[in-house]
């Protein structure tokens, strides 16, 4: 059996989705590891603890599962200070590998600090090293309003190390292998673009007064037209233009016409004001300033299991956000047949069609996402035809199309890499934890 270690150190794909840095990766890591062990690939995927007590190994499906294994504290920590760590993590895979009497085939790493272990891992496993970044750091600065919302130098020259070392990069679409490109200076040939996937199972219709009711929305929700946001509450992810638009929504608005409402999916609803981070608080604040308290209402973090309910019930997804490498969300949504009005960057020019299951309109421009959200909601027979082609469009990044090329990219380097590369040949002692 083919036996892959899967690296994601910095946020476990165990972790409650929509905190602050758990959201895509978390979902892309999971879902592809069950894909594969339902395949009948083995996957172990390693992360760090962050509290003490977790148990070791989660089983996430047949030959799928996590390993938590200590790196530092157990405890969250800032994700720039595991690169102190990574020592420490790589050294207790080693172990639990070795203690376990495993042997990998292949190491699949995610974001650039898993990038780091793996290479190390590499020297003394000599088994090739599938990347993905899923952000990049240059494109992060690139859109960055503040220096504080910036990534390091550090990060930026990592990645450009992994583009040159790795045996292959997935890029989630052409723009993000074309980004790579230009930002790290680097020849293309091993980067390869595969989408990321989406569950058609788990994300799909249901007709909206029923997912309304089971969802227990308010009588005033209930009754209104519904625009819904999901995703990490943090700058990049645009809420401000929603807002924006919201509000000059809700300015237009003339009395014999349905209420629209917002609905805000991530983030912590159910935290004290004072826990909340400091761009929620902003954010609430901007919802009092516009005069949206009525209108606006942030739910916190929702579990993936209820998230098809609350697409269903929605009339428009918003993805307002800067920059999305591939955005998930606005998959997800179309796949429960619900038209997207998405921000005209990144990923998200090749997830959402344009004019086809929704529209894409400029980041920073409220009145072009107020105009759009106000066409879908006011012509249901243009509403309904967007959401059947959102969920044909869905259909293609179904998981076991995306894993069928994951698998065939498996295959080539493992092809290309030759076992005399192994730097190291069995001269580290094996250990046990
Ligand atoms: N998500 C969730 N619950 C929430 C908020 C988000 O399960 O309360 C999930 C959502 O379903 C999606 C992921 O988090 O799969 C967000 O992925 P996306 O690519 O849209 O954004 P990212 O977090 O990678 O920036």
């Amino acid at each position: 059996m083919q036996r892959v270690a899967m690296l994601a150190v910095h946020s476990s794909p165990l972790a409650a989705l929509g905190g602050k840095e758990a959201g895509g990766m978390n979902v892309y890591v999971r879902e592809l590891a069950r894909e594969l062990g339902r395949r009948g690939v083995a996957v172990d995927i390693f992360t760090r603890s962050q509290r003490k007590g977790e148990p070791q190994i989660v089983e996430l499906g047949p030959h799928a599962r996590v390993v938590t294994l200590r790196t530092g504290p157990a405890a969250p920590y800032d994700k720039n200070w595991v690169l102190d760590y990574l020592p420490e993590f790589v050294g207790r895979i080693r172990c639990f590998a070795d203690g376990q009497d495993l042997n990998y085939d292949l190491l699949h790493s995610h974001y650039w600090l898993s990038g780091v272990a793996a290479l190390e891992l590499r020297k003394m496993w000599g088994v090739p090293v599938v990347h993905m970044f899923h952000t990049l750091g240059a494109m992060k600065n690139q859109v960055a309003q503040t220096a504080l919302w910036g990534e390091s130098d550090e990060r930026v020259r990592i990645e450009g190390r992994l583009l040159r070392e790795a045996d292959a990069i997935v890029a989630a679409t052409p723009l993000d292998r074309a980004q790579m490109q230009f930002h790290y200076n680097v020849e293309s040939e091993r980067v390869v673009v595969i989408p990321c996937g989406v569950d058609t199972t788990t994300f799909r219709p249901y007709p909206q007064s029923d997912a309304r009711r089971r969802l227990g929305l308010t009588e005033a929700e209930a009754a209104s037209k519904l625009v819904l946001f999901v995703g990490r509450i943090e700058p990049l992810k645009g809420l401000d233009t929603l807002l924006h638009a919201m509000h000059l929504l809700v300015q237009r608005r003339r009395a014999d016409q349905t209420p629209i409402r917002l609905i805000v999916v991530g983030g912590d609803a159910h935290a004290g004001a004072d826990q909340w981070g400091g761009e929620e608080r902003r954010l609430r604040a901007e919802v009092e300033r516009l005069g949206l308290a009525e209108v606006v209402r942030f739910i916190g973090s929702r579990p993936q299991a209820q998230l098809p309910l609350l697409y269903s019930a929605a009339d428009v997804v918003a993805v307002p956000s800067h920059y999305e490498s591939f955005g998930l969300v606005a998959l997800e949504a179309q796949a429960c047949g619900v038209p997207v009005v998405a921000s005209k960057v990144g990923g998200l020019q090749f997830t959402v069609p344009d004019g086809q299951s929704g529209f894409l309109e400029p980041w920073n421009e409220p009145a072009a996402f107020a105009r759009r959200i106000e066409q879908l909601v006011e012509h249901e027979g243009l509403r309904e035809e967007m959401g059947a082609r959102a969920i044909a469009n869905a259909q293609a990044y179904a998981w076991p199309r995306v894993a069928d090329r994951v698998l065939d990219l498996y295959e080539g380097v493992q092809h290309r890499r030759k076992p005399a590369q192994v730097i190291v040949p069995l001269q580290i002692p094996r250990c046990a934890l």
